[in-house]
């Protein structure tokens, strides 16, 4: 089986993972990943519980369509994470529950909406979740603020929206858009409890023994 192939099916098998948990519902939810010679992305109005493998759309090195059915019509996202993070091989895309909530909220950090909490969410996603500022869906503004927050950061929190999320390779990215999720729904569940966060010094412990 060539390498493609081997993503277009495991692109497949963690789409549907995510939409039988509740990370994604109805055609809401985009993955790409990057291949030799361009990229492969989820069709547009497609859910992600029934993909099919031959049918994900293919984009060459400059991003235009080549095979397969129509690319999601939030390609840009994902064109901005992969251009902005050289090493970012992979995005997900969810308006997944719990980090949609606190993309909502009006009193967080906009740089770290998510306290650190937990090794694996700092681990994952790392120091910061730059939230960028609400844009209409489609609007051509929202691509370059997004790549000038991937920059500085892995993930990003579109205001009212949801989360975008990047990895090295396609699980990394699947891992760390969960990660994220349950951070957010451990974050909303202890607001108005005095939770425990890791300190500055434990959270550069992380970063100085996993990078
Ligand atoms: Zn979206």
């Amino acid at each position: 089986m060539s390498e493609e192939m081997r993503l277009r099916e495991e692109m497949c098998r963690l789409a549907e993972s995510l939409f039988a948990r509740g990370f994604s519902v109805g055609s809401a939810g985009n993955i790409s990943a990057r291949t030799e010679d361009g990229v492969l992305i989820t069709p547009t109005n497609a859910c992600l519980g029934r993909l099919d493998p031959a049918r994900i759309a293919k984009l060459d090195l400059a991003w235009r369509h080549v095979s397969g059915d129509p690319p999601s019509k939030e390609v840009f996202m994902h064109r901005a994470m992969l251009t902005a993070r050289a090493e970012a091989r992979a995005v997900v895309h969810l308006h997944s529950t719990w980090a949609t909530a606190v993309s909502c909220l009006a009193d967080v950090d906009p740089l770290r909406p998510i306290p650190p909490l937990t090794p694996y969410f700092v681990m994952r996603i790392g120091e910061t979740l730059p939230i960028v500022p609400y844009y209409r869906p489609g609007d051509p503004a929202m691509e370059p603020a997004i790549a000038k927050a991937a920059r500085t950061a892995r993930a990003v929190l579109l205001a009212n929206h949801g989360p975008v999320v990047s990895g090295r390779a396609l699980t990394d990215a699947v891992h760390a858009a969960e990660e994220l999720e349950e951070a957010a729904k451990l974050f909303l569940l202890l607001r108005g409890l005095p939770a425990r966060q890791l300190s500055a010094e434990q959270v550069a412990d992380l970063r100085a023994t996993f990078g």
